[in-house]
């Protein structure tokens, strides 16, 4: 069973006045991921890769076709999908600890369960230390990271990202995927990438989807066959 189906996904966006043409997204999109697999979209600005992120987490609904995790049609977000998007969204006024655990306290999960977890996942993702520091005392990089440590600390088994290291420079992008690839040998979630650096694609994944110019089609999809840092 695949942890993840497009079947046949298609998404418009009506426009908000009704009076121009609905915005074709994606067309009949077919697309399976296994377990523990790391998936990359790369493509055009436009062709529908962030569409397909936010119908997986919950945010929007396809037009036609299904969205499947574990086989179950998704109908809305949920605490087995961890997301990461290009821009750090930590609330200022919380430091980093709060930052993390944020989400676990609003589900109401007991603090002596999620903080010991939150301690583990920052000193995972190197940030021992900097428990109660505030984002603005954090570079851009490491406040991605709290970002992904907030995302793991449901212990999702699928994690989301959406051009996660894209506002970064090189060597700190370059750190970020290789944290990314240890922090999979640790906890094996199936990884949905996407990114607009074909060179991230094959370092990270295991297959790389490339979208096509017209909106929301597979152009290719390439296997990558050079095995990565993996135990
Ligand atoms: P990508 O992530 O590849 O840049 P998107 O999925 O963001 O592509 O967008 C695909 C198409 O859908 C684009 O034409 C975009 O303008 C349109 N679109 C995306 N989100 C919305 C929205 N909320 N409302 C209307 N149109 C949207
Ligand atoms: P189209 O011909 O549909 O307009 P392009 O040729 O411009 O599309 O390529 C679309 C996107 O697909 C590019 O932005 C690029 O990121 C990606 N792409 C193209 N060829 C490859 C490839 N061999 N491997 C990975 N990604 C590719």
């Amino acid at each position: 069973l695949p942890k993840i189906a497009f079947e046949g996904v298609t998404k418009l966006y009506e426009s908000p006045s009704g009076r121009t043409e609905p915005t074709l997204a994606l067309a009949e999109l077919d697309l399976r991921i296994a377990p523990e697999e790391i998936v990359s979209i790369v493509g055009p600005t436009g062709c529908g890769k962030s569409t397909a992120l936010n119908l997986l987490a919950g945010f929007e609904q396809a037009s036609g076709g299904v969205v499947r995790i574990d086989g179950e049609p998704v109908t809305s977000p949920g605490p087995n999908r961890g997301i990461v998007f290009q821009q750090p969204s930590l609330f200022p006024w919380m430091n980093v600890l709060e930052n993390v655990v944020l989400g676990a306290r609003c589900r109401g999960v007991r603090r002596d369960d999620y903080e010991p977890r939150a301690f583990n996942l920052l000193e995972e993702v190197g940030l021992k230390g900097f428990e109660r520091h505030y984002p603005y005392q954090l570079s851009g990089g490491m406040q991605q990271r709290v970002q992904i440590a907030r995302a793991l600390l449901n212990q999702p088994d699928i994690l989301l990202m959406d051009e996660p290291f894209g506002a970064l420079d090189y060597q700190t992008r370059l750190l970020m995927q290789k944290l990314l690839l240890r922090l999979w040998q640790h906890f094996r979630p199936t990884i949905l990438f996407i990114t607009h650096d074909v060179g991230e694609a094959v370092f990270l994944s295991d297959r790389v989807i490339a979208m096509s110019r017209r909106p929301g089609r597979v152009k290719r999809e390439v296997r990558v066959a050079a095995p990565k840092p993996r135990d």
